[in-house]
């Protein structure tokens, strides 16, 4: 059973004619509302949410290769798109499924309800990975939603924008370099491998470009901190993910015994997962990932508490353009921010038509357009989704050379 967060004498009390009355506005303001929405049943007319009509209506799970996009769609002709990545597909696509009966015809623009709603659904799942993912995708369904029933871009519902153009890398000035596993105390040859790379990464760009370093938390903490000393000098950006989240007193001694600036947060969900670090004085820069940490509604409190410790937001982001594109809404509106990780995934990017552009200079425009922005191509997403070739593999596990389990 539903309730409404509305009784009868509210109603009453909180009449549309009623509150224009009230504000002597009564026949102006009716003609001003008039002006950009027109009949009682409009959705974008009614400026108290108990009077809106709009309604989610469906929610369709498309699984293609690894990830799952999902089309939420509405009463009022306006749908939305989101993305679910890190779970095992079929699965993501499953949960989604199920998570709709929770949101069905329900009014799509009180997102902050709806995450609470699916969030709190089932007390053993909070908080989980393949619970915040599949939220996540619905998160940013319904913004979109919201961002074009009221013909805005998402980033002006969330405050508006704070910068014009959005820094990104790869480029052709910022490169990171990348660690696979390494092994309980590296050898002088396994640090220097990693060093040599950063190295010529540093006199390839010049002083002028950024190199960072992703230790992918596969680099056991006693050889990071022999590797953070010889990199120093190099002057990277940031080491990103010093080791396995799990255990806060990790971070805190590796932030005692490196030089270098630290980021991570990728693995992170919700606001409850980042706040020891911040509380901890555990890293400089956060990096949430808005497809992992619970959509943009989750992104944007992260980035609200990161900025009451002075720690900017460098976004984790191997999501297609559709996650992408969400991240970049928020990424948009928040004040401290450092650089957003962004590729090109060609493949996926036959179906999926951003309205950003990605300049020479590292940097991508702000998304155009209502909503996300961002176009989905559903024939083109049915054509690539079909490939009889693909099979969902693990990404793991990884090896050491004597055969026992590599963290990664
Ligand atoms: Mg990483």
């Amino acid at each position: 059973m539903r309730c409404s967060p509305y009784s009868d004498a509210d109603a009453t009390r909180f009449d549309r004619r009623h509150l224009m009355g009230s504000l002597g506005l009564a026949t102006a303001g009716v003609g001003l509302l008039r002006g950009f929405a027109s009949g009682e049943d409009d959705p974008v007319e009614a400026p108290i949410d108990r009077h809106s009509t709009i309604r989610i209506r469906s929610l369709q799970p498309h699984i293609c290769r690894d990830r799952v996009y999902v089309k939420v769609e509405t009463n009022a002709g306006i749908f939305g798109w989101g993305e679910i990545k890190g779970v095992v597909p079929s699965v993501a696509a499953t949960l989604a499924t199920e998570m709709f009966s929770l949101i069905d015809n329900q009014n799509p623009t009180r997102i902050e309800h709806l995450w609470q709603t699916l969030y709190r659904a089932e007390r053993n799942q909070r908080g989980g990975a393949f619970m915040v993912h599949c939220i996540a995708g619905i998160d940013m369904a319904l913004w979109d939603i919201a961002g074009k029933l009221w013909k805005t871009p998402v980033y002006r519902l969330l405050g508006g924008p704070t910068r014009e153009r959005i820094r990104v890398y790869p480029s052709a000035k910022a490169v990171k370099i990348g660690s696979g596993p390494r092994p309980q105390s590296g050898d002088p040859f396994d640090i220097e491998e990693m060093v040599s790379r950063v190295r010529a990464a540093r006199q390839r760009l010049g002083p002028r470009g950024t190199v960072m370093f992703d230790a992918h938390s596969a680099v056991p903490p006693a050889t990071l901190i022999q590797l953070a000393s010889r990199i120093e000098p190099s002057n990277i950006l940031f080491l990103e993910e010093p080791a396995v989240p799990g255990n806060i007193e990790v971070f805190k001694r590796l932030k005692q015994q490196i030089g270098i600036p630290l980021a991570l947060g990728e693995r992170d969900r919700t606001i409850w997962g980042v706040i020891p670090y911040l509380t901890e004085n555990a890293i400089d820069i956060l990096q949430p990932d808005c497809g992992y940490t619970g959509g943009i509604t989750q992104m944007k409190k992260i980035a609200t508490l990161a900025e009451a410790f002075h720690v900017p937001l460098a976004p984790h982001c191997t999501q297609s353009y559709l996650g992408m594109t969400a991240s970049f809404h928020v990424t948009a509106s928040i004040p401290l921010f450092l650089i957003h990780e962004s590729y090109d995934n060609k493949l996926l990017g036959r179906f999926l038509h951003p309205t950003w552009k990605r300049s020479d200079e590292g940097y991508v425009s702000l998304p155009e357009g209502h909503g996300l922005g961002i176009e989905v191509d559903e024939a083109m997403l049915a054509t690539v989704a079909s490939d009889p070739a693909y099979r969902y593999r693990w990404r793991g596990p990884q090896f050491y050379p004597d055969g026992s389990v590599a963290d990664y």
